[in-house]
């Protein structure tokens, strides 16, 4: 069972969490529980380390603001207890969750369920702080990443064998977009791993993408589901399973959007090998990935244009590195927008059905929507469109597809 940030924002909710513990418990359950930090407390934590000074480290970023799970799994052990359970919290390093060593992003390579195990047979509740591991040579508290006590909880899940994975949030399920945006999205019964990590990755926010890829990996049954739920009675959640155990499956399943977007287009580039070459190479070299990418069609001109996309938190690392290099690649203009958004259509039903993207850009035509770009690939299709336009083309996409809910 894993709680994320708004199920242990204070006291109460972390009461509120051991009484979801308590119905597996009653029920004969053997549990490990992963906690988050309260909600707000890792920013808090971030902040505080910038804040500090410019002698910037990563290690001790790590040891910083893996401090606030800790509190959280200390406090839902003494309410375990309080309930009469046998309990214990567990650090990252003391179970251990060995990671490498890529600071504030780290990967995890092995778990030692065993002392967990141990403690189910003495009917013990584990409850383990999320987000963090330690690298077993520095013997260094490291971090997975933001949101990574989901990866925690998958991984975990796999290390002791677990019949599945409950993640609490505070939404009841993996919807068809998110609800804010479109009153008409469903909850939906089950989504397939490749499906979910397709919509983690383009701007779904309920799970890390990287426990989706380790639960689809380990085959570890994951359950999205909310901790606002009568703890006695709570609904199921949505489930992310192999597709094999879909039986009725939609052609679009979801639809995503990602704010987060540059858009870059350089100018009058040499149309000559190796250009693309020295446009993307600097770029890779300082870890920027790039996602969407428009080379104009040579005619019989020496020149061509090119338009990519960045994420917005790299988009003017990226800009100053192509100025830098403008000698190199040999462009004439170097142009930039932010104020767009990646709109995406996600269904494993893309495989066998053709013309789906089609009747997306004729809609979204018909609602005068223009068209920056486009991506597909075998179970989705991005596009890039002005900001402006998110809601409508959202909307739009979803009702096209028949994912608005009845009645
Ligand atoms: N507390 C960490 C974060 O806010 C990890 C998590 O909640 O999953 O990113
Ligand atoms: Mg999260």
């Amino acid at each position: 069972m894993k709680f994320g940030g708004t199920s242990v924002a204070d006291l109460e909710r972390i009461r509120n969490v051991a009484r979801h513990v308590k119905r597996e418990m009653d029920a004969g359950q053997e549990v490990a529980v992963v906690v988050s930090a309260m909600a707000g407390k890792t920013n808090e934590l971030v902040a505080w380390c910038r804040e500090t000074g410019s002698h910037f480290d990563n290690e001790e970023y790590d040891a910083i603001v893996a401090s606030g799970e800790l509190v959280t799994a200390g406090l839902l052990a003494l309410a375990l207890r309080d309930m009469g359970f046998q309990a214990r919290s567990w650090q990252g390093w003391q179970i251990p969750i060995l990671t490498d060593d890529a600071h504030g992003a780290a990967r995890i390579q092995k778990i030692d369920g065993r002392a967990l195990i141990e403690g189910f047979g003495r009917r013990e509740i584990a409850v383990v702080a999320g987000f963090q591991g330690v690298h077993a040579r520095t013997n260094r508290v490291t971090t997975l990443g933001r949101g990574g006590s989901d990866t925690s909880a998958v991984g975990l899940a796999a290390a002791i064998g677990a019949d599945r994975c409950d993640i609490y949030t505070d939404v009841d399920g993996v919807y068809t977009t998110d609800p804010r945006v479109v009153p008409k999205a469903r909850r939906l019964d089950k989504v397939s791993f490749e499906e979910m990590l397709e919509m983690a990755s383009l701007g779904a926010k309920v799970l890390q993408v990287r426990s989706v890829e380790m639960a689809m990996v380990h085959k570890v049954r994951l359950y999205v589901r909310s901790s606002f739920d009568d703890p006695a009675n709570p609904k199921l959640g949505t489930l992310i399973c192999d597709e094999e155990d879909i039986m009725e499956q939609q052609i679009v399943t979801g639809i995503a959007f990602s704010r987060d977007e540059g858009q870059i287009t350089l100018r009058d580039v040499a149309d000559k090998p190796g250009v693309a070459a020295a446009i993307f190479g600097p770029l890779a070299d300082a870890n920027i990935n790039v996602d969407m990418i428009i080379q104009v069609v040579s005619d019989d001109t020496t020149t061509t244009d090119l338009t990519f996309t960045v994420s917005g938190a790299d988009f003017e690392r990226a800009k100053s590195i192509l100025a830098n290099s403008r000698e190199a690649i040999g462009f004439t203009k170097l142009s930039g927008a932010q104020d767009v958004v990646k709109i995406s259509a996600i269904g494993v039903g893309m495989r066998s059905h053709s013309g789906v993207a089609a009747r997306a850009f004729r809609a979204l035509a018909d609602k005068g929507i223009n068209i920056r770009a486009i991506t597909t690939s075998e179970i989705k299709f991005s596009v890039l469109i002005d900001e402006a336009y998110t809601e409508l083309a959202v909307r739009t996409l979803h009702t096209l597809y028949g994912l608005d809910a009845r009645g």
